[in-house]
């Protein structure tokens, strides 16, 4: 089924308005990427560009002086590449001199004016919905004289704020945007590529059209705040006088429940230390979502799923939960890894008893094979898998009960210690013959994970939730942290996780998928993508 800007693509296509497709992703450079950029990068690069065999450049929308910083270009980099991105690279103020000229020509035009006016007679000036807005005397002032003023404003003689370029459209539009909008203003701040070449910028509104006609951009994809701009995007080209102009079609934000992309609120997050950096595994950022263990495959199939429409919706998170649960599915080895231990003594085997086990990689996969795991004397085993007042239908350990250690033998609980009221250690005795892949002469309904004391290998596990508590949508987010987003166990691991890479993913077998973390590489840290399904998670 193909959305409403194929649609357009191919008709453009057929008509022979255009040869080939270029399309553009435009970051600002004053933050990381996050996953409603995916949506953006997606659409840009895979849905058109690739699709439709044309290109797709990276521009940096870097026109905002004061906000800016090499470093998210860096990463901006890397993330677009990451998620499979290739193309050109262009920066948005490598085109100051173009838009200079560009301004110009307008008020040489009689369309645009040097004007005076400050950011509150603004507001005033520019009317309501209901009512136009006023004129100011300078819309008249004679073209030499804005364009000497403008000059001025160029040459470094005009402090910040006193004098600003307006285009002049319509004070009487219907349209706010088109009263005649700020299309230059001074800043006298130095530009992180163009150091202190310029002391005007221009403003979005102005540069993004031009930016786009300067690169050959044919379908220029936004999100929907900006229809109401278009009018002005189209006005820019046209004054300006390019041929065969870019054509901007919106299309709707990705909101995620329970998940705030703002670049503003993630800054503070980063800036107040609530998260460990950009890319802390509970950001919805890319470089976050990454390190969480989040494959550039399944955030493509997330944006692929999520299709595009013309109206805002909220996606459900648990949404690309399920896209990254499900390639781990098929390419996660299984692991065994207990996050809460709990000491099992095997009362009738010796010291010495150390009996190999197989276990298969991956259940999904047949050409993942096995592995052998070694069972010793003593073991641990989940905190939660052992109850001395179980619940009903509770199929692990009991006082007395059996249960199947996963790849190796039933074992009957003979006996536990416990200081307070806590159980500090249990005591089992394998029932003989029963060892996995044999002919048992008995059952047990439940079967647990394991690991070996004399060979495992102590991991952290960092176990993530939501940034956000549910609910109190209208209160502001410093009171709705959750306080368990992150959850850190000190565990024990099978010991083949001692040579785990950075970003490798396991699935911790009955507790959900896991990749080791990027960086604290001097220990075997590993972060939580995603739960297993509800259904095979232990129940509490
Ligand atoms: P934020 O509001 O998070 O600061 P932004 O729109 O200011 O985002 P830009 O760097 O300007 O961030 O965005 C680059 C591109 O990504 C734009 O074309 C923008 O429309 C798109 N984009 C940003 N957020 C989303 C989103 N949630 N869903 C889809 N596209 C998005
Ligand atoms: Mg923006």
């Amino acid at each position: 089924m193909s959305n409403f800007i194929e649609d357009i693509i191919e008709s453009d296509l057929k008509s022979g308005k255009h040869k080939s497709i270029v399309t553009r992703f435009p970051p600002e450079p004053n933050g990381c990427l996050h996953i409603g950029h995916a949506k953006a990068i997606c659409l840009d690069y895979y849905g058109t560009a690739v699709k439709y065999g044309g290109k797709c450049n990276l521009r940096f929308d870097d026109t905002n002086p004061v906000k800016e910083d090499e470093e998210f270009v860096e990463s901006i980099i890397d993330t677009v590449k990451w998620l499979g991105w290739n193309g050109d690279i262009y920066y948005a103020s490598d085109y100051f001199g173009k838009m200079y000229e560009c301004a110009v020509k307008l008020i040489k035009k009689g369309k645009a004016y040097v004007d005076d006016v400050t950011p509150e007679q603004m507001k005033e000036l520019r009317g309501t919905l209901t009512e136009p807005g006023k004129e100011t005397a300078n819309r008249n002032r004679p073209i030499e004289e804005s364009l000497k003023l403008f000059e001025d404003m160029r040459a470094g003689k005009i402090e910040d704020g006193a004098l600003v370029l307006r285009a002049k459209i319509d004070m009487a539009s219907p349209n706010i945007n088109m009263r005649d909008p700020i299309i230059y203003r001074v800043v006298h701040a130095r530009h992180h590529r163009q150091g202190d070449k310029w002391c005007v910028y221009p403003m979005y509104d102005f540069a993004h059209p031009l930016e786009d006609a300067i690169e050959g951009i044919t379908h220029s994809l936004c999100t929907l705040e900006f229809e109401d701009h278009r009018p002005l995007y189209d006005w820019v080209l046209k004054e300006c006088e390019f041929e065969n102009p870019p054509r901007q079609i919106e299309f709707a934000r990705l909101n995620i429940e329970r998940t705030i992309m703002s670049k503003r609120y993630l800054k503070k997050l980063v800036d107040d230390g609530i998260v460990d950096g950009w890319d802390d595994p509970r950001m919805p950022t890319l470089p976050g979502l990454r390190r969480r263990g989040y494959t550039p495959s399944a955030v493509r199939e997330f944006c692929e799923r999520i299709g595009i429409a013309k109206a805002n919706s909220t996606v459900e998170a648990g949404q690309l939960e399920s896209c990254v649960r499900e390639e781990l599915n098929l390419t996660a080895k299984r692991v065994m890894a207990v996050l809460d231990p709990l000491e099992l003594e095997i009362v009738n085997r010796n010291e010495d008893f150390a009996e190999p086990c197989l276990v298969e990689n991956n259940p999904s996969d047949e050409k993942a094979g096995t592995r052998t795991v070694t069972l010793g004397k003593r073991i641990y085993i989940e905190k939660s898998d052992f109850a001395l007042d179980p619940p009903p239908k509770y199929h692990r350990l009991t006082l007395g009960g059996v249960v199947r250690l996963k790849g190796a033998y039933i074992v009957r609980c003979t006996d536990c210690e416990k200081v307070g009221g806590e159980v500090t250690k249990v005591y089992a005795e394998i029932i003989e013959d029963t060892k996995s892949g044999g002919n048992s002469p008995v059952k047990a309904k439940g079967v647990i994970h394991w690991v070996n004391k004399a060979d495992c290998v102590d991991i952290e596990a960092r176990l993530y939730d939501y940034l956000l508590k549910e609910g109190d949508e209208d209160k502001d987010f410093s009171e709705r942290m959750n306080p368990s987003s992150l959850v850190i166990k000190q565990a024990k691991g099978e010991s083949c996780l001692k040579d785990a890479k950075p970003l490798e993913a396991f699935q911790f077998m009955r507790q959900g998928y896991f990749c080791r973390d990027l960086k604290n590489t001097e220990r075997l840290v590993f972060n939580r993508t995603v739960e297993l399904k509800d259904s095979f998670k232990p129940k509490k």
